[in-house]
């Protein structure tokens, strides 16, 4: 196993805190507070829009119900002002005849008064329903104002996380190309075999890395052997000062 420099071994350490802090800017992107509020405000102007939708076929069929009860009103109205008129204009003389006919008006005005009652009530359901939709459409114009303001602070936040990661890169890199090719070699393995952190360091008898306490003896092995090893626990490699 080649034997590294105090210098290569703390630059190593170096390196694994810059991939942490770049692990971390990542995560901190995509877990944005202002993109889940995004999310959640987008999901609330979905729901709203499906509402009114619902509504607003009912409200056809509201309307479609008034309409025809206003043409049945106004049949039975126009019934009624014949009738009514047969009894004036003199085409009736027969006493029994005029009370038949008084008769079929005063049904007839009970029709369209029941009518009436109905055409109101029609008129309400349909005056409640535009209300709702109107409701909801104030909530849905709310709801996309906070969506834009967000989308606003999501774009500044994640720009900055990118500044941040664009620099913390560079730094990568520039770190990367000072250590031995060897060393980048094992320390890439075992990215690649825990997907994080890589390297620790033996702080009295921890890894840093795992965070597991050493046996006395495995510290004093440790001690004795080279200043880069593995670590007895996580098998990251494990930085042990002189
Ligand atoms: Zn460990």
């Amino acid at each position: 196993m080649a034997e590294y420099t105090p210098e290569q071994l703390d630059l190593l350490l170096a390196l694994q805190d810059t991939d942490s802090r770049i692990r971390r800017l990542e995560h901190q992107r995509e877990t944005l507070p202002e993109q889940q509020q995004l999310e959640q405000a987008e999901a609330r102007i979905d729901e709203i829009v499906r509402q009114q939708d619902d509504l607003r076929l009912d409200l056809d069929k509201a309307s479609a119900e008034q309409r025809q009860l206003e043409r049945e009103t106004d049949v039975l109205t126009e019934r009624r002002d014949a009738e009514r008129l047969r009894l004036y204009d003199g085409t009736v003389t027969n006493a029994r005849e005029m009370k038949s006919v008084e008769a079929e008006v005063e049904s007839t005005n009970r029709r369209i008064s029941e009518q009436e009652d109905l055409l109101l009530e029609s008129l309400e359901q349909v005056e409640g329903l535009e209300a709702r939709i109107a409701a909801l459409e104030a909530e849905a114009t709310a709801e996309r104002e906070r969506a834009a303001e967000l989308t606003v602070a999501r774009d500044e936040a994640a720009q900055s996380i990118l500044a941040e990661l664009a620099e913390a890169g560079v730094l990568r890199d520039q770190q990367a190309a000072e250590l031995p090719d060897d060393l980048m070699e094992r320390y890439d393995a075992v990215v690649r075999r825990t997907g994080g952190v890589a390297v620790g360091l033996l702080e009295s008898n921890t890894c840093t890395a795992c965070r597991i306490g050493l046996s006395m003896a495995d510290v004093g092995d440790l001690l004795a052997g080279p200043p880069l090893t593995t670590c007895p626990e996580c098998r990251r490699l494990l930085v042990v000062p002189a």
